[in-house]
């Protein structure tokens, strides 16, 4: 006789269906050690900052002297970092920063990796290659890559996300051959309809099984997409392997609007976060007082998390 799911949910079907089940299976269930969470390690913040234009410094090593004296702990490369790596490690090796991420250039391939046009795609997957070799090169924890910004591809969301999970773990083979990752950003939806929470990057991470994917968090786009920063990271769990930070309005520094970070914190320390959070961001009033004073604002937040 067959259970229909009227008939299991009726009066006595729980003792029923107990009843239905070997008593060694019930025996087991019962004798089974309850699982016990995971002992995480103890998170810690690492703050890092792209070189964005407001960032004081005449040269490249006056801008990296300037953050290391704020505070930071690392430095988010551009894009032209491929092909100038000496240049970057030379310039970071005279300071106590580390290269944290690379962020831009030929990292997204403009969408090509997840065209309409498949001609675009095997190309892609070499420039994005091309960039994972500088990542490994300058010990990054990984390249930046968002999947397609709006207008990148006529593809809709199924078809990507088939095009990502069967091409990616190439990708990540790639990345965790040369000690780096490929690390998903997921953007609002002003900027990409496509990978908007941290949840789904996750998920395709999962799907890929390589250590060499990965999630990120934006914090500035997570404040339009995300219904709680605590979820978000607890959902990227051991997928999270950088954060973006910035103000939720004018994207400016963090500190300079009323966006909190403690829930997001929280949620990093709940998942025992080690990799970089990293500015990517303008700055409203003079960057020399400013960036400091956001510096203090983060690790108070850091705190009270
Ligand atoms: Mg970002």
């Amino acid at each position: 006789m067959s259970i229909t799911r009227r008939s299991f949910f009726g009066a006595g079907s729980a003792a029923a269906a107990l009843a239905a089940l070997p008593k060694s299976r019930i025996a087991a269930q019962e004798t089974q050690p309850q699982v016990k969470p995971q002992a995480r390690p103890e998170a810690v913040l690492k703050l890092s900052s792209q070189l964005i234009s407001d960032l004081p410094g005449r040269d490249l090593d006056e801008k990296l002297a300037n953050l290391e004296k704020w505070g930071f702990d690392g430095v988010e490369l551009g894009g032209d970092a491929v092909g100038r790596e000496k240049k970057y490690a030379d310039a970071i090796a005279k300071t106590k920063l580390a290269a944290s991420a690379l962020c831009g250039g030929a990292c997204c391939a403009n969408g090509h990796l997840v065209s309409e046009v498949v001609a675009k795609r095997a190309p892609a997957m070499e420039k994005i290659k091309r960039v994972l070799d500088t990542c490994g090169e300058l010990h990054l924890t990984g390249a930046i890559y968002v999947p397609a910004f709006n207008g990148q591809t006529k593809l809709r969301n199924k078809e990507i996300r088939k095009i990502l999970v069967d091409t990616l773990p190439e990708l990540g083979e790639h990345a965790a051959k040369a000690g780096t990752r490929l690390i998903m950003e997921p953007l609002n939806r002003r900027e990409a309809f496509f990978l908007r929470q941290v949840a789904d990057a996750a998920s395709i991470a999962r799907d890929c099984h390589s250590p060499g994917i990965a999630v990120m968090g934006d914090l500035y786009h997570m404040y339009y997409e995300e219904t709680s920063d605590l979820g978000a990271f607890i959902s990227g769990g051991p997928y999270v392997h950088h954060v973006h930070m910035a103000s939720a309005h004018k994207r400016v520094l963090p500190g300079q609007d009323e966006r909190q970070f403690v829930d997001a914190f929280r949620g990093l320390k709940w998942i025992g976060y080690h990799d970089f959070c990293s500015l990517e961001c303008g700055v409203q009033g003079d960057p020399r007082v400013e960036i400091p004073k956001s510096v203090a604002w983060l690790r108070d937040q850091w705190a009270r998390a």
